[in-house]
């Protein structure tokens, strides 16, 4: 690595009174593990220090119940009893070698308290923006002697921090900004010395520092997390504004910056809205103001563009939250240069949506993010092979792409047919829809993985009848034959088919299936979208940029309803308005006829009548199992050893799981199953 120009990315770097064993970063991300599942956390943040990250983080952290962001899990250290939970995390981390961050946090109007039930504190009395967003209720003003309070509290989270093995220690000023509430002028209308002029304004979240400092300093390194642009122009903080003038006002304060942009879904934009760097018009400027060193993050997955933000001078860590989910083990492998075998982050948000379900994470692309602890996976290692079977596995979409990779890994001899004449399936249609290009990561890195193993042979072009597979010669098939869009309109909010469908098959009523093998309508185009993930908004977008008149209309009371847990909602809706597409959610298709579309309101059930020169139908997806059905017998009469239906052909679901499906099915592979038996262990409170 020394004669590498990569070098640079490992050379430690002093950090306030802690050293970083290189530059590789994993910021501080929520994981759905929080306070509840700290043995889940722990496994998963070891699994990327053993993977290479210099500096791995926590999750924001509550330092006191008047800050309680329930619903969500995030971590907890109210009070001393918390401290072993923590305890653990920090060991797990510091076991390979690297150090351990923890994001404290006060939250104020972001806490919504629903568990803790306390008012919680806000510059003015204010309405309260966490949680659902549109909980009920109001902070109530902090008064000096509460921010007095507050102080009191990080500070001796600070300290349990420390006690708890921490070697960083955060104060958070970013993402909803709340710790630094006084910081924002159109929240602070204080006539004391907290409010009015900026450095008023500063004064908390520099006493903050302060405090944390005095209170750690001598052997914990203090970061600051700072939000330098909202992206609200003028109504908010901005890089080039009041944010550029606070970070001068408390430049060398803290021991390291760690900068990003707010809110969190534009902090963690999604691939189809964002590509890799960009945080850097916004966060650029940090490095020439304070001698620091700064982490920011911009899902960085090529090691180039890693390489040249450092030699740039743009950051001195590259942050990561997304890349180290994808890929725990990336540092490593751009060590030992292995790029090609760097499983890069989609930039799907899947992950994320972890948090917002309240459930532990999961990853597209990285089958074994969450599973570390519950049931034993590992990202790199996986058992070897028990027998010297032979695997047929017939569809090469996600599902059974990874199925293949994994059960070659173990060392199994596999056969995967393909009846395309390319693999990937759903993920090769689906990347070629707008925005979606970075989604054939999938496809690419499993191709690249398969290609390296020697005992699998991808044959394309191969479309599989029950008697093809019986002569096959493997006695042991998995079958990942994926699904079909429905074409009746039957899905979420109808159990039976649309009156007229049955007359109007093929002419006038369009699949996503027909969409992305081209068949694109023209003229006045409805789509009625009952998926409600990004399925429905992702083909308007297609069929206005190819001058369609797009209505999307949709039963949800919002357009591509389930993009909020994956953060996108606000940002398709703006894209569609502004690609001059109709919006009409809340409603339900009544009937169709040639030429129109019957419409009605969810709830009044009122109707009008829509002119049409097409309909998209987004409803349920049928599974492909016809061949596992036909095969059954076969199996029944001992022709076959084993079959196993797997991804979207056994359910039909997001690309996550098609790809968990193969995972599982392939570290299930010659283990006998109890299905009366709980998979994975739990963890219990008694
Ligand atoms: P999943 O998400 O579960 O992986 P996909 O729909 O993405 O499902 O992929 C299923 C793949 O299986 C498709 O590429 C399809 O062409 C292929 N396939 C379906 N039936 C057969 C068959 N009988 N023989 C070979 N390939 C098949
Ligand atoms: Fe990246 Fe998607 Fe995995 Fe999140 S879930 S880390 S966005 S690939």
């Amino acid at each position: 690595m020394t004669s590498s120009p990569f070098s640079i990315l490992f050379q430690p770097l002093r950090i306030g009174p802690v050293t970083a064993p290189n530059r590789f970063y994993q910021v501080p991300h929520c994981n759905g593990f929080g306070y509840r599942m700290p043995r889940g956390q722990a496994a998963m943040r070891a699994v990327k220090a053993e993977g290479g990250w210099g500096v791995v983080c926590t999750e924001e952290v509550e330092i006191h119940h008047t800050t309680d962001l329930s619903p969500f899990i995030e971590g907890r250290l109210w009070d001393d009893a918390d401290i072993p939970a923590y305890a653990l995390i920090a060991d797990s981390i510091h076991k390979h070698g690297s150090l351990a961050g923890i994001e404290l946090t006060y939250n104020g109007y972001d806490a919504s308290n629903l568990y803790s039930r306390a008012a919680a504190f806000g510059p003015r009395s204010m309405s309260i923006r966490g949680g659902s967003g549109y909980e009920p209720g109001q902070t109530r003003a902090a008064t000096k002697d509460d921010l007095n309070q507050i102080r009191k509290w990080h500070r001796a989270a600070a300290l349990r921090a420390r006690k708890a093995g921490f070697d960083i220690v955060y104060c958070y000023a970013a993402h909803g900004l709340s710790l630094a509430f006084h910081l924002l002028s159109r929240h602070n209308d204080r006539a004391d010395e907290y409010g009015g002029s900026l450095e008023n304004r500063v004064r908390f979240l520099r006493e903050l520092i302060e405090d944390t400092k005095d209170a750690v300093g001598a052997s914990c390194a203090i970061a600051l997390r700072f939000a330098v642009d909202e992206l609200l122009g003028d109504e908010g903080l901005t890089h080039d504004g009041e944010a550029r003038q606070i970070v001068s006002m408390l430049a060398e304060l803290p021991d390291l910056w760690d900068v990003n942009i707010a809110n969190w879904s534009n902090d963690s934009a999604s691939s189809r809205f964002e590509k890799q760097g960009y945080q850097e018009k916004y966060i650029s400027f940090v490095k020439s103001l304070t001698t620091k060193p700064v982490v920011g993050v911009g899902r960085y997955t090529s090691p180039d563009a890693m390489l040249s933000v450092i030699q740039r001078g743009v950051m001195d860590f590259i942050g990561a939250a997304r890349p180290s989910i994808a890929d725990p083990f990336l540092p490593n492998k751009i060590k030992e240069n292995r790029f090609e075998d760097i499983r890069e982050c989609i930039g799907c948000n899947i992950c994320v949506s972890g948090d917002n379900r309240m459930v532990p994470i999961r990853c597209t692309q990285n089958p074994s993010m969450g599973e570390e602890w519950r049931r034993g996976w590992h990202p790199e290692i996986i058992a070897p092979k028990k027998s010297d079977k032979e695997i047929l596995i017939v569809g090469g979409g996600p599902a059974g792409l990874e199925a293949a990779r994994a059960l070659g890994q173990r060392g199994y001899r596999v056969i995967l047919t393909e009846s395309a004449r390319e693999f990937g399936g759903r993920v090769h249609r689906e990347s070629q829809l707008p925005g979606l290009s970075e989604w054939r990561r999938v496809v690419d890195w499993r191709l690249t993985q398969i290609e390296k193993l020697p005992n699998v042979f991808p044959y394309l072009g191969s479309p599989m009848s029950a008697a093809d597979v019986l002569e096959a010669g493997p006695r042991d098939v998995i079958l990942a034959t994926g699904s079909a869009w429905r074409r009746d309109g039957i899905g979420r909010s109808s159990e039976t088919r649309f009156p007229g469908s049955r007359f109007l098959q093929e002419t006038w009523i369009l699949t996503p299936d027909d969409l992305m093998a081209g068949k694109l309508p023209q003229g006045r185009v409805l789509i009625y979208d009952d998926d409600h993930f990004y399925m429905g908004g992702v083909l308007a977008e297609l069929l206005a940029q190819n001058d369609c008149k797009v209505t999307l209309v949709t039963p949800a009371p919002t357009v591509s309803f389930w993009t909020q847990f994956t953060l996108e909602q606000d940002r398709i809706y703006a894209r569609l308005l502004s690609l001059g597409v109709t919006l009409l959610p809340r409603h339900l298709i009544a009937s169709l006829g040639p030429g129109a579309v019957t419409v009605k309101h969810a709830i009044t059930s009122a109707e009008s009548t829509l002119p049409a020169d097409a309909v998209v139908l987004v409803t349920d997806r049928i599974p492909n199992d016809a061949l596992y059905r036909e095969l059954l017998s076969s199996l029944a009469e001992g022709k076959l050893d084993s079959l196993r239906l797997i991804g979207d052909a056994e359910a039909p679901n997001i690309i996550a799981q098609a790809v968990f499906s193969g995972h599982l099915a392939a570290r299930e592979f010659d283990e006998i199953i109890n299905p009366d038996e709980t998979p994975f262990q739990r963890e219990r409170v008694l």
